[in-house]
């Protein structure tokens, strides 16, 4: 995709997703982060069990959009305290899961506790870091 297309793409996402401009830069982040294919799923089988997460600026963030929860230190200080009503990882979700533009991984049943080992490690470094 040349960068004409891509501006095109986004300035489509941002239209259709105007409600949503409300959140500001966490908007655009967003938008950025469906862009770059950041919004994934690991989808387990034959359980059907999905793991999602999203990689933003500080790495990999660990989502549930059912909760909604989010591993960001966005969300933990200023969501949960209902400061701020979400973090740009949850809206990228938004966008991405009524696009289609979740890249999706699949696994074996088998391979979940050893993803969950690695991406929990990853978590971890990443808040200690922050
Ligand atoms: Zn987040």
């Amino acid at each position: 995709m040349n960068q004409e297309e891509r501006a095109a793409e986004k300035e489509e996402l941002r239209r259709r997703f105007a409600s949503l401009a409300r959140h500001g830069s966490k908007f655009e982040k967003a938008l950025e982060t469906v862009m770059s294919g950041g919004v994934k799923e690991s989808h387990f089988s034959p359980s059907g069990r999905a793991l999602y997460s999203v990689v933003g600026t500080l790495g990999e963030e660990f989502i549930d959009p059912s909760k909604p929860y989010c591993s960001c230190s966005n969300f933990y200080f200023r969501v949960t305290s209902g400061k701020e009503e979400t973090c740009y990882h949850l809206l990228g979700f938004q966008i991405a899961s009524r696009t289609g533009k979740i890249d999706i991984t699949e696994f074996d049943d088998e391979e979940f506790g050893q993803l969950i080992k690695a991406f929990f490690g990853d978590v971890f470094g990443v808040v200690s870091r922050s």
